[in-house]
């Protein structure tokens, strides 16, 4: 493999704000790159420097092995294209949306059209055509985005949380794109990310950001699979905990993650780990029910996020924990702020990073 893009001592400097901070990386042709950090890490930032549509204050940026400079950026830039997490469409049709770019290259329409009906089926919006861009729901407005993203086939797609704050259907719909994009036209992708699980299953390579650094950089089996000291730092990430494990004479572990709060896990571990909970594993309800979960944990609501056809909330057991539920339960649950609440789940759905 050899660099599409190289970063040397990379920094972005706004105001006194380090944003990025000496940065050097190596983004290898064909690749599935992740930027896994918690908010203000530096993620978009790094973005926008890859997609040279922010100049780094100091440090060089090699693109297929030639330097960028301020003359050639703006050629240099045609390769690349940026998916902002908040995208905005046009006020028009998908297809509009979608085929956009390539009328601006002034492809002939017959191919523009054949290519906007590939680029749809990728995000499963087959037949969309048609339809005012506007009118969708959310996760169907960023799959058009990344639609309309990925039918310039450019060598480098920078994807800025693309699955954030979306509905599990609609985030599997564009993960399961972004890997046959990946696999079958060899697009090199780089995607930030907060969620350690998509971070886990997705890319080839892992760099894990913190204060605008990069401070480690792995396959996901290295960076997970090791008690690795920033991961833990990573605690501020939704549902990782860092705790200290003992064996039980049911030969499960109990893990103390802090606060009083303490959390069975099926896996066999001793001393410090990290854990993971999904937050789909986690079973939300006004009451102690019986259930066969191990985990039943007594809490209230402080955060509640209207995600359209599911709602995700924090709860505060000692510890924070997110959950996510369909918009029908939260309703019939009549939630609010400070509600007393339980979570469950099993032992055997906690993950030992
Ligand atoms: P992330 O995407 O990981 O959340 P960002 O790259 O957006 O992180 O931001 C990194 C840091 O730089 C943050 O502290 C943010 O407030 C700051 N920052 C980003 N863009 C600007 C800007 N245009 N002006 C001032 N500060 C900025
Ligand atoms: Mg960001």
């Amino acid at each position: 493999m050899s660099a599409l893009v190289e970063l040397n001592s990379v920094t972005k400097i706004y105001g006194n704000k380090k944003a990025v901070d000496n940065v050097n990386l190596q983004v290898q042709e064909g690749e599935i790159l992740a930027l896994l950090g918690p908010n203000g890490s530096g993620k978009t930032t790094l973005l926008k420097i890859l997609a040279l549509l922010e100049a780094p204050t100091e440090g060089t940026i090699k693109f297929q092995g030639e330097l960028v400079t301020e003359k050639n950026a703006e050629k240099m830039r045609t390769q690349s294209t940026l998916v902002f997490q908040r995208t905005l469409l046009f006020d028009t049709t998908v297809y509009n949306n979608v085929a956009y770019g390539l009328k601006i290259r002034k492809m002939p329409r017959n191919m523009i059209d054949a290519e906007v009906k590939k680029a749809l089926q990728l995000v499963k919006l087959d037949g969309f055509e048609k339809r005012h861009a506007k009118k969708l729901s959310g996760g169907e407005q960023q799959r058009v985005a990344i639609a309309r993203a990925l039918v310039l086939k450019t060598k480098l797609l920078l994807l800025d949380e693309p699955t954030a704050n979306l509905d599990p259907k609609n985030a599997s719909i564009i993960e399961d794109a972004i890997s046959t994009l990946n696999r079958e036209y060899k697009t090199t992708i780089v995607m930030a990310t907060h969620n350690m699980f998509q971070a886990k299953s997705l890319p080839q390579r892992v760099a894990l950001m913190n204060e605008g650094q990069i401070t480690e950089t792995g396959a996901p089996a290295e960076i997970f699979g090791k008690l690795s000291k920033n991961l833990v730092r990573f605690a501020v990430l939704d549902n990782t905990f860092a705790g200290t494990a003992e064996a039980t004479s049911a030969g499960t572990i109990i893990v103390d993650i802090g606060n009083g709060v303490q959390v069975e896990v099926t896996e066999q571990r001793q001393g410090k780990v990290s854990i993971f909970v999904n937050p789909q594993d986690i079973i939300l309800s006004k009451h102690a029910v019986e259930s066969s979960a191990r985990n039943v944990l007594k809490g209230r609501v402080t955060e509640i996020k209207d995600l359209g056809s599911i709602v995700k909330l924090k709860v505060d057991v000692g510890k924070p924990f997110t959950v996510q539920v369909t918009k029908r339960s939260f309703n019939e649950m009549e939630l609010n702020l400070g509600s007393e609440v339980y979570i469950a789940f099993k032992a055997s759905s906690v993950q030992v990073l």
